[in-house]
Order: structure tokens, then sequence, then C-alpha cells
């Protein structure tokens, strides 16, 4: 017999808001630097451990800056992308919509498409053959970045070309504060057009207005984050009437001080609102997380059973930027594993 929480472990999962950059672990990152001879404030991976966590939002940009700085080489960008498809298959992620930042490399480190897209595409190849799990892209426009309309036209347009090679869809991050949704407009049309799908963060240092303008401007087809939603209930009605899905990182939450701590979150209210929700780790190591942690908390903290974990992972399925026949197949081989795992489900969790 299992209990609910080595059920949760051990099931099929989907993962649809990680930043590639957020997910290198610190011994990684230290051999990064070692042999770039990129200087870090920290030397050893216990110090360095230390310094990724998460202390305010200032810092977390100055470790996310000194992340980019030691990426420089195809091999540096490879070993990261193989890294984490190791530990997505550790937790029995099966999927993953990793968002990837291309202007700050080629901004801050002049690191350019040739290197860094031969580098995460020859990582997503190895971890499909060795682990099974599958990766596809979201490139982000970054809100605050300038010089703005130039970032904006190479990321739109390498998301574009990156089509066939497993670019879904084009995000927006950075700065949510003081940097609105509808000056985007443009580069999401764009996107749009070409066929890429659209998932820009709102709803979450900026409340409901930023929704509304991902909405209306972006035609946001999923949320990064969106739990802000809870502070308009028009906007929930419409959220769950149109169907449009929230990647939800509880974690990050706390840590970003969006809520003050975790009983306060409002996932739960959001789901019995009827608003279709997910379970995403954002920045794993930043945030001392994983996967699995994030999915354990729909139990330990926000008290759903069996059946409702069930749906809340398979959201991630469902609404995947997977074609239709490739998330129908998925969607199936989840049931399935799941319908097996229940068997030796101790009932009396
Ligand atoms: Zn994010």
């Amino acid at each position: 017999m299992i209990s609910l929480n080595e059920y949760i472990r051990a099931a099929p999962k989907c993962e649809l808001h990680v930043h590639l950059e957020g997910t290198i672990r610190p011994a990684t990152l230290l051999q990064l630097a070692l042999r770039n001879r990129v200087d870090l404030p920290y030397t050893t991976v216990d110090e360095l451990r230390e310094w990724f966590k998460f202390t305010d939002f200032h810092h977390f940009i100055e470790v996310y800056i000194a992340i980019t700085r030691c990426l420089l080489t195809s091999e540096d960008f490879e070993l990261i992308v193989h890294e984490y498809g190791a530990e997505l298959a550790r937790q029995n992620v099966r999927y993953a919509e990793i968002t990837f930042s291309p202007s700050n490399h080629r901004w801050i480190n002049g690191v350019n498409e040739d290197v860094f897209f031969t580098g995460i595409s020859r990582g997503r190849k190895a971890v499909l053959a060795e682990f099974g799990v599958e990766i596809n892209w979201v490139f982000d426009l970054v809100r605050n970045a300038h010089p703005h309309d130039e970032k904006m036209d190479y990321v739109t347009q390498l998301a574009i070309d990156g089509m066939g090679d497993g670019v879904v869809a084009i995000g927006l991050g950075g700065l949510e504060t003081g940097y609105p949704p509808e000056p985007f407009e443009r580069w999401f049309d764009q996107a749009l057009a070409a066929g890429l799908h659209s998932a820009p963060h709102a709803g979450e240092l900026a409340g409901p207005e930023s929704i509304w303008g991902a909405i209306r401007a972006l035609k946001a087809e999923r949320l990064g984050h969106g739990v802000r939603a809870i502070e308009d209930p028009n906007l929930v009605a419409y959220l769950s009437e149109h169907q449009i899905p929230i990647e939800v990182n509880p974690t990050s939450n706390i840590c970003l001080g969006v809520y003050d701590r975790i009983g306060n979150h409002p996932l739960r209210r959001l789901y019995e609102a009827g608003e279709i929700v997910t379970v995403n780790s954002d920045d794993p190591p930043l945030f001392n997380t994983t996967m699995n942690q994030e999915a354990q908390l729909l139990t330990d903290v926000f008290r759903f059973g069996v059946d409702q974990v069930d749906e809340i992972l398979l959201n991630g399925v469902r609404h995947s930027f997977l074609n239709a026949e490739r998330r129908n197949q998925l969607e199936a081989d989840f049931i399935e594993e799941m319908a097996r795992l229940r068997t030796s489900l101790d009932s009396g969790e």
C-alpha cells in the first residue's frame, strides 16, 4: 500500500511553468563558472546554495543575471537541459514546456542564437532519447528589457524560426509591476499569426488589470501565475467560462511575497470557483522546491483528495500546447498509469 503522498510522487506529471535558467543546480553553476572563468560571489556549493535562497526580488534578479553570465557555450546550454531532463524523469514528469529568455543571453553575454539554440536543441533531443521526457519551449519577451523594440523583434522572430525545433509559445516575463501587457500586443499578434500559442505571465506582482490586459491585448491561452484573478469575481468567471487555465506556482508566490503564507494562497478558492488550475515549480532550486513538492501541496495544504489531484495533474496534459493527437495519447497514458497506481493506494489516507 502507498500513501497519497507516495502516489503523487509516482504519478505521471506535466510541468508547464518553469524557467530553464531557474533550474540550474548550485553545483552545476559552480562547474560552469570555473570552466568559463566567471567570477561568482561564492566559491563552494554550500555557499552558493545559501546564496540561491530567496530573500527579495532584487537579490533574485542578481542571482538570475549571475546564472546567465555563466552560460557561454552550446555545451553549457546542453548540460543544463540534460540535467533538468534527468530531474524531470526522476519525478516522473513526462512532458515540460520550459520558458527560455533568449534576449538575456544575447544582450547580457553576447551569446547568439547559433550557440544557445544549438545547445538547448541538443539537450532536448538527448533528454527525449535518454529519459523519454518530452520538452518544448516557450520563448519569452522580457517586459523591462532595453533597447525595447529590438529585443522584442529578436525574440519573436527567433520563436517563429524555432517552431520546427520545439518552440510552441511566446511568453512575457520580467518585471510585471509598471510594465502592463498592452504594449506587447504587436509581437504577440505576429507570433500568433505564425501559429505560436500565447502564454504570458500575468496576475502575479500586478492585479486583475494585468490579466485582463493579457487576455484582451495578448489573447492569452494560458496565464503564467494568474492567481490574482481571485481579486475580481468577474475575471474568475470569465477565465472559467473561456477555459483559460492558470499555471500556479504556490511556493514561488510565497517567496515573492504575493501571499504572506501558504495557508492564504487562493489555489483552492480558484479551483472551487471553476478555474482550471495546474501546478508547477517556476524556478525550483531558487525557491528550494521541486515539481513533486508543489504537487504534494495539493493534499498537504490545499486538502484535495485523490480525484482532484488526478484532475489537476491531468490539466497539465489537457492544457499543454502539444498537438491534439499527441496530447490525447499522453492523456490516455496518464489515465492508465494513474488507474494502475490507484490499485495500491491506501484508501485510509
Ligand atoms: Zn515564471
